[in-house]
């Protein structure tokens, strides 16, 4: 039976990898990484890293592989002997040697990669009907034309314009699936295919089911 340690999440944008990622974390007792929360945290903040990070990020493209691995490193050095959950990283294929080889250093390795597949038509579906309220912040995922909090009218989420979802949606294709194929090469991949719109909690328990058979 194999222990497992240190988690990698992959998942589209709206593939819902962030539900699964709090399940995972709370599930194996794994302190969570999304290098996405943690670098909005530095453009909130206003350092120098963040500075950096937002010029990217308000273009909807990835931030430099060097950036985003110092950042990680100095992480994983500093919980080293914690379960941990990368979710968002590594994001190309660049950044999962440079993991691989961070790991090895410190005579660890990524011990699995729950792949989250969700079909493209569920996103497209998924992305009209997330709204987000102009006036008080609220978001929902049923195409409500008003604000349940504050009764304002509801719009389309900035970073969901098709534009800009079009192009994370391409990246994720042509730079973060490679990284998928790397990890099952060494076979390390456990795939969870979404085909049709449903609870959170049955992709949960299916990923539950895939780590259990996975774990042998
Ligand atoms: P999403 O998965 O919906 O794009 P994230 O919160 O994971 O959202 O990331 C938001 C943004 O942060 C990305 O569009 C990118 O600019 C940047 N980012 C996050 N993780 C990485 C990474 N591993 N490498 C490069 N850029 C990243």
């Amino acid at each position: 039976m194999k222990t497992l340690k240190r988690f990698v999440l992959v998942g589209a944008p709206a593939s819902g990898k962030g539900t699964q990622s709090s399940f995972l974390s709370e599930s194996y007792d794994l302190k969570p990484l999304s290098t996405g929360a943690l670098l909005r945290a530095e453009v909130a903040a206003g350092s120098p890293l963040g500075l950096e990070a937002k010029k990217y990020m308000d273009a909807a493209m990835f931030v430099p592989d060097e950036v985003v691995n110092g950042i990680v490193s100095q992480w994983l050095g500093n919980n080293k002997d914690c379960g941990c959950l990368l979710d968002g990283y590594p994001r190309t294929v660049a950044q999962a040697q440079t993991l691989d080889e961070n790991l090895a250093k410190l005579g660890l390795g990524v011990d699995i990669v729950v792949f989250l597949n969700v079909s493209q038509e569920l996103i497209e579906a998924r992305m009209l009907r997330r709204k987000a309220c102009p006036v008080c912040g609220e978001t929902t995922r049923n195409g409500e034309e008003v604000c349940p909090k504050c009764g304002a009218g509801m719009i389309v989420r900035s970073d969901d314009n098709p534009e800009a979802f079009a192009k994370r949606r391409k990246d994720y294709e042509s730079l973060t699936l490679p990284v998928v194929e790397h990890y099952r090469a060494q076979g390390k991949v456990v795939q969870i295919d979404v085909t049709e719109e449903g609870e959170p909690e049955a992709v949960s328990a299916r990923i539950a089911a895939a780590v259990a058979a996975y774990v042998g």
